[in-house]
């Protein structure tokens, strides 16, 4: 038993946990939960606990079923929302799915994650993450065929009095601050409602756990105060949806590959051809990124979340946006990766991010030129000219770019890649046959 190991077995008797939650992810980002006792514990982390892996969404087929949970001591937090003035404490730690035999699964998505992490440690490199995580809050649970109403009218940074957003981003802060997740920003954004919590940049894989737990403590507290908290990219037609913009960065041990003192932007060559790989390949990685039908309505003009594959360094209407907020610390050196949508694997996009870069990296590719002017307000043609081409502009076009991709292919894993796809299929087919209430108004009059 190692050193973390029995920091846990301490802690489990010193707080007085009585249940310890395991936590893992299934391949669409859905949190999954089993609470074991502490006397379990040792053989948790000697071999695992067992569980049916084909009862979760992506895991196994029936008939090679037996999976083990096992958990990363490392992640070993208390819970503060099963906290009591005196009572016993609930715990959780992340787990790692492993195979019978040992061998990690195949269809755990923090596998996914680890072994891209791994192939960019391979070259030297260390991947960290920073998310602006965007959320809408409404005032009650959602019910079936009605718009959601938004707890209140604000916009972006707007400040009010006694606001429920800003009691509540309070609220939630505190929460993962005692969950050891440090927050930087938080604001109202633009939609009615509509939040926006900024987490600390850390290594890739811690990230991707943190919003694992961010988005349970973020409904967690939501229902404790008797409101509704959702991810949904994008639940109103009128208003911006909710993306998560991610900064991400390489480091090579202890400095920054993306910056070169001096260089354009201070952006070193890896960090060019990083942005160029993660250009490339935007199309062909945006079912991961963009996972729903909804995700769709988001990437459209006019809502500040990119349309098209372009850079700039301070122009919101760019898919990578290079900030230019501290030019002279070049340890902060970053890009902006703002297609991805709050309603993402974290695992499975931050993986397809990497690797995009990556591969811009291994095989040298040309950063294209910025796109310096608004790129939302120019006409298809003037962008053809640009050489800026257009993200996918639904589910069928993104599953249909996925299936041709060698990256997405490799990255996800064959196993991960062909379930991720049927997921996805079988998604677009049930929405394609769904009349809608814009055909019908627009038809019934008419026609
Ligand atoms: N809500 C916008 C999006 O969907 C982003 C707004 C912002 O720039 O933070 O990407
Ligand atoms: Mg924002
Ligand atoms: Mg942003």
């Amino acid at each position: 038993m190692g050193k973390q190991e029995d920091f846990v077995l301490r802690a489990l008797e010193e707080r007085d946990v009585r249940f310890v939650r395991l936590w893992f992810t299934d391949v669409l980002g859905f949190l999954k939960s089993v609470a074991v006792a502490p006397a379990e514990l040792e053989a948790a982390f000697a071999e695992g606990i067992g569980f049916d892996g084909s009862a979760i969404e992506g895991f196994a087929r029936v008939y090679e079923s037996d999976m083990l949970a096992k958990p990363d001591p490392s992640t070993f937090q208390i819970l503060p929302w099963r906290e009591t003035v005196s009572g016993p404490a609930t715990a959780r730690m992340f787990c790692d799915i492993v195979m019978p035999d040992g061998s990690p699964s195949y269809a755990d998505p923090r596998f996914v994650l680890k072994r891209t992490l791994s192939k960019a440690a391979e070259k030297g490199f260390t991947f960290y993450t920073h998310p602006e995580i965007e959320f809408y809050l409404f005032k009650d649970v959602p019910q079936k065929g009605k718009s959601p109403l938004p707890v209140d009218r604000s916009g972006y940074f707007d400040h009010t009095a006694q606001s429920m957003g800003s009691d509540f981003r309070r609220e939630a802060i505190t929460m993962l601050e005692q969950m050891g997740i440090s927050v930087e920003f938080s604001h109202h954004e633009g939609g009615p409602g509509q939040q926006e919590i900024d987490l600390r940049y850390a290594d890739a894989l811690s990230t991707a756990d943190n919003i694992m737990t961010f988005r349970t403590v973020i409904r967690e507290v939501a229902l404790s105060q008797g409101i509704w908290a959702s991810f949904m990219p994008k639940p109103y037609t009128e208003h911006p949806g909710s993306g998560m913009h991610t900064h991400v960065s390489l480091f090579e041990g202890d400095a920054n590959a993306f910056y070169e003192p001096g260089a354009e932007y201070g952006l070193s060559k890896t960090a060019r051809q990083f942005i160029a790989g993660v250009l490339l390949h935007a199309p062909e990685i945006s079912v991961v990124t963009n996972q729903w039908v909804n995700s769709y309505k988001r990437l459209i003009t006019g809502s500040e979340a990119p349309t098209h594959v372009s850079w700039g360094h301070n122009n919101r209407s760019a898919m990578v946006r290079v900030p230019m907020y501290k030019p002279l610390k070049g340890q902060s050196t970053r890009v902006e990766v703002r297609t991805i949508d709050a309603a993402c694997n974290p695992y499975l996009a931050f993986a397809a991010v990497l690797a995009a870069g990556m591969k811009g990296i291994e095989d040298g590719y040309d950063l294209p030129r910025e796109a310096e002017d608004d790129v939302w307000s120019l006409t298809d043609r003037e962008r053809r000219a640009l050489g800026l081409d257009a993200l996918p502009t639904s589910l069928a076009e993104a599953i249909s770019l996925a299936e041709s991709s060698e990256l997405l292919a490799d990255t996800l894993g064959e196993h991960v890649f062909d379930f991720f796809l049927r997921n996805k299929r079988a998604e677009w087919q049930e929405y394609r046959g769904v009349v809608s209430p814009f055909e019908r108004d627009r038809m019934l009059p008419i026609l």
